[in-house]
């Protein structure tokens, strides 16, 4: 051990290169002590942990010294009447937030209690974003032309780096002399975001060589990749899902303790016109919040709350009640790949029924989707009819406070 220490000390020996001395655990343990001799922390709960280090080092971290935990919850039975999930869930919340929890269980409450949230993907399709460099104008509107006139070469260049991804569209965007090639592909049970660089690296290739446009990034920015953007807001990028559920007038009374006209007057002056006003991208309560934990629990890339929170919550009245409804226009989930396979996570997915590939593929993230929907409309509904009834802040005193 202390040679180790020694010769990280003098920077002989790198700490991300432990692995190619050590077998995984040790290299984990060798890289946290000596982080504890370098910080003076203490990292003895970090280092308790149970996940298979060896999958891990490989595909999803490096320098690992460890895990964080983070507390999980259930909200449940969620009713959800979807074309791929069409049943009743519970669903894994990971999250340090007092009350959230407690608040999506009241939501799936109602929702269940009123018959299911009906929910529909309404398109599919994960984008990559290249930017190239044209050599004038005249130069650049040659690339679109033949990017709009050769989809089949560009479709077998895509899909030879493949054997699930397939390549839907590619659309151009011109600013003065940059060309950006919005290339859209059905990703099935992946995420997609690693399968589609590797496609769209093959795309820019032929590009390059058919209309001598010089490729400046592999991502251009017009992804967009987990950055707040209006065109994934407006076009979609993941799945765009709708959920919505009719409450009768006594499931708002029983379950909220307030009625239909205060909920949608909630809704019209906080989500719609405050979130207006403040020139936000999410006219919705707190879909980041579901978003969130549910990525979390389930080993999604939680840096895509971005796209996912950008939710708009609509409530109508209806006879008897009031229709409230989640427009999710970027929900970018997966069941294999990325930190899918990690065995907390991976139980957590198994939770819902979608650990692993769907069958067909992609049955699988569209499920999880679709009860991702379910619980933001769950979550809405339940700090809506909070604010409604004026109980937000006496439930964070009951719930939240230590
Ligand atoms: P991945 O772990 O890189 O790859 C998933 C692979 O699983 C697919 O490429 C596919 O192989 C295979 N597969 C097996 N069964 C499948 C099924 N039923 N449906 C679809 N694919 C199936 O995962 P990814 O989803 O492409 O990328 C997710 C990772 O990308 C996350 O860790 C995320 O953090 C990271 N990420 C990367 C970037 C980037 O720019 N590269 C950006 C953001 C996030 P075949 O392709 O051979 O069929």
């Amino acid at each position: 051990m202390d040679d180790y220490f020694e010769r990280l000390k003098k920077g002989s020996l790198k700490l991300y290169a432990l692995e190619k001395e050590l077998p995984p655990e040790e290299a984990v343990r060798v890289r946290r002590e000596y982080m504890e001799m370098t910080t003076g922390a203490k990292l003895g709960s970090v280092g308790s942990f149970t996940m298979d280090i060896s999958r891990a080092v490989k595909r999803n971290i490096e320098n690992m010294i460890g895990c964080v935990q983070v507390p999980l919850g259930v909200a449940g039975p969620l009713k959800v009447n979807g074309e791929y999930a069409d049943g009743s869930y519970y669903l894994p919340l990971a999250t340090t937030e007092g009350a959230l929890v407690a608040s999506v269980n009241r939501g799936c409450s109602a929702i269940t209690q009123a018959g299911g949230a009906d929910v529909r993907i309404l398109r599919d399709g994960m984008t990559r974003a290249p930017v190239f460099a044209a050599r004038d104008v005249l130069h650049a509107q040659e690339i679109v032309t033949w990017v709009r006139g050769h989809p089949d070469e560009m479709r077998e260049a895509a899909e030879s780096t493949t054997s699930h991804g397939r390549l839907l569209d590619v659309v151009a965007y011109v600013a003065g002399t940059s060309v950006y090639l919005r290339i859209e592909f059905d990703t099935k049970d992946a995420m997609g975001m690693n399968m589609i660089t590797i496609a769209s690296e093959k795309v820019a290739g032929v590009i390059e060589r058919e209309t001598g446009a010089r490729l400046v990034a592999l991502s251009g920015n017009m992804c967009t990749d987990k950055k707040p953007a209006a065109i994934n807001f407006i076009n979609g990028r993941g799945k765009t899902v709708l959920a919505g559920v009719r409450l009768s007038d006594s499931v708002i009374r029983t379950i909220f303790k307030t009625d239909a006209e205060s909920l949608i007057e909630v809704n019209y002056r906080k989500n719609l016109l405050g979130s207006a006003r403040a020139g936000s991208l999410g006219f919705n309560a707190h879909a980041a919040n579901i978003i969130a934990a549910t990525y979390i629990a389930c080993g999604q890339d939680p840096a895509h709350v971005v796209e996912g929170s950008g939710c708009i919550t609509t409530a109508e009245k209806v006879e008897g009640g009031v229709y409230m409804a989640a427009t999710l226009p970027s929900v970018q989930v997966g069941t294999v790949g990325g930190g899918t396979g990690l065995d907390t996570q991976h139980e957590c997915l198994s939770m819902l029924g979608v650990d692993g590939g769907g069958e067909p593929a992609g049955a699988h993230a569209k499920k999880f989707a679709e009860i991702v929907a379910a619980g933001v409309l769950a979550g809405e509904l339940s700090l809506l009819g909070a604010l409604a009834a004026r109980h937000l802040a006496q439930a964070h005193r009951d719930l939240g406070r230590g």
